[in-house]
């Protein structure tokens, strides 16, 4: 599935690269799906939290910083895959546990250091037009 997925966007930028003065713009909804699945395979398809024994069917990918934020949106840093235990469903979970981060630090999933990087980028200004999903995308698919 993975396979004929990558042959499909192969395809199409080669036709984008024929057609650079009309080129379709990549969607919200297109650069987010790539995103998850970057966010996935880094995590070789588990659960990023700390010792995780949840069986659970469904992996998910979270912002680290909530994707309203336009210059971390579609940065592959700025996620993390999770159960949806880990996710959103337990006192535990990135959405609703406040020492989230602290976890993640302690136990060696992320680092201090990682943070502040990510902190500097989610600060900076960053309209959301063609060319910067553009970048994005190029940068995700190099990670697929
Ligand atoms: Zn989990």
């Amino acid at each position: 599935m993975r396979k004929s997925k990558q042959e499909e966007n192969l395809f199409e930028s080669e036709r984008n690269g024929r057609q650079k003065k009309n080129k379709v713009p990549i969607t919200d909804k297109r650069l987010l799906a790539t995103w998850r699945d970057a966010c996935l395979k880094r995590a070789g398809n588990k659960c990023e939290y700390p010792n995780c024994r949840i069986q659970y069917t469904q992996l998910q990918a979270h912002h680290i910083y909530s994707r309203r934020g336009v210059s971390t949106r579609y940065l592959l840093e700025n996620s993390i895959a999770l159960c949806p235990f880990h996710h959103t469903m337990s006192s535990l979970s990135a959405h609703h546990d406040p020492d989230f981060k602290s976890i993640l630090i302690e136990n060696g999933v992320r680092t201090e250091q990682f943070f502040q990087e990510l902190r500097i980028e989610r600060n900076r200004t960053q309209k959301n037009n063609d060319s910067w999903k553009e970048f994005c995308y190029q940068k995700l698919m190099e990670a697929l």
